[in-house]
């Protein structure tokens, strides 16, 4: 049986006033609106227990089973408003597959791709006033689908008791300032995943785990880590929560190629797609950091950045690791605008959609 989430009314919602008030500065993720979907899977029974229900904190067992192995897993969409009022939603199958991929890896249920698209829709419909008008052309509803084992029990098993839920947060322009290029940290002292390790889902576990690196490339002046892979330390894999890509001067675009300790990225894939449109020539291959910075120091690598749904592309102003910095620049490259124009114009409606990325909700 397809779940359907029916709907529990918050009693007492926001008002117009402070939705507009939280619309004029978002910031990222501090703002929830009045409702959540949830869903209980049990063994034996399957999913259930399923609706949209007011906001509001759980109540978990102390002993309850991702307080203390991490059984976790989740995604992050968004939903665009467009100019006509239209809500939709960015390709959200694939965050919908590769939820279900990440829970494989952490031995949690499959929620299967209808109910997580339905849990999603019935959501942003309810909580429809919550996503802003496309300000600047960035604002978004940021959707935080996650899943976590929810029994009581200190046994290392496969959780008997898994709670599925579905929150969303209004956001602002990721550079409310205008598109500003950061420095990445190239750590060559913490890796965020090994072969036959967790690198390939998206889970909880992975982020705690780079927040150390991150703190180290702070103490530098960077505000994003690049991680090399841990086997050998040679080849680039990505960054904390984003995929990395450079351009070429003869207009290659290179993206490390999935080894299965890379996370997927729906807007890595995007891009790849888009880049051919564009004129540039897409290749996902291995490639290490030392041709990076070789060929950025030689100016053969004209432009580099990261990419994810929460801030599309952010440019790279320069690469610094404990063996010297390499430079890229410190305006954002041409390409690199270009493309993320493109992403944020199909996302917002402004291009057509030929790909038939785009769902709509509302
Ligand atoms: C979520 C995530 C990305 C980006 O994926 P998108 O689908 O493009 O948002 C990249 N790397 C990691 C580690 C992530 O968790």
């Amino acid at each position: 049986m397809p779940l359907t989430f029916p709907l529990t009314r918050n009693a007492a919602p926001a008002s117009t006033e402070r939705i507009a008030e939280i619309h004029a500065d978002p910031g990222f993720g501090a703002y929830f609106t009045d409702h959540m979907a949830v869903a209980t899977w049990r063994q034996g029974s399957g999913w259930g227990g399923d609706g949209v229900v007011p906001y509001a904190p759980f109540q978990l067992d102390p002993s309850c089973a991702v307080l203390h192995y991490a059984q976790e897993v989740f995604e992050g969409l968004k939903a665009y408003r467009h100019a006509d009022g239209s809500i939709w939603l960015f390709r959200p199958e694939r965050n919908a597959q590769r939820l279900q991929a990440s829970s494989r890896r952490l031995m949690l249920p499959e929620l299967p791709v209808e109910d997580f698209l339905a849990s999603i829709e019935q959501l942003v419909r309810v909580d429809a006033a919550w996503t802003p008008a496309a300000v600047g052309g960035e604002a978004s509803l940021y959707i935080r689908p996650f899943m976590f084992a929810n029994e009581p029990f200190l046994g290392v098993r496969a959780a008997q008791r898994v709670t599925y839920s579905v929150i969303a947060s209004p956001v602002g322009p990721y550079f409310p300032g205008g598109v500003k290029p950061v420095n990445i940290w190239v750590t060559d002292e913490y890796s965020r995943a090994g072969k036959g390790g967790t690198g390939a889902a998206k889970c909880g576990g992975n982020y705690a785990s780079s927040l150390i690196a991150q703190y180290e490339g702070a103490a530098h002046g960077c505000s994003q880590v690049l991680f090399a892979d841990a086997g050998t330390g040679v080849n680039t894999e990505e960054l904390g929560g984003m995929n990395i890509m450079v351009i070429t001067a003869e207009g290659e675009l290179i993206t490390p190629a999935l080894t299965g300790t890379i996370l997927e990225g729906v807007t890595r894939d995007s891009i790849l797609t888009v880049a051919s449109e564009l004129g540039l020539r897409p290749v996902a291959r291995t490639i290490t950091l030392a041709e990076i910075f070789d060929r950025v120091d030689s100016g053969d690598i004209i432009e580099a950045f990261a990419c994810g749904t929460a801030a599309v592309l952010t440019p790279v102003a320069e690469f610094r690791s404990r063996q010297g910095n390499h430079a890229v620049g410190s305006e954002p490259g041409e390409r690199t605008l270009q493309i993320r124009e493109a992403i944020l114009d199909l996302q917002y409606g402004r291009a057509e959609d030929t790909h038939g990325w785009l769902r709509r909700v509302v």
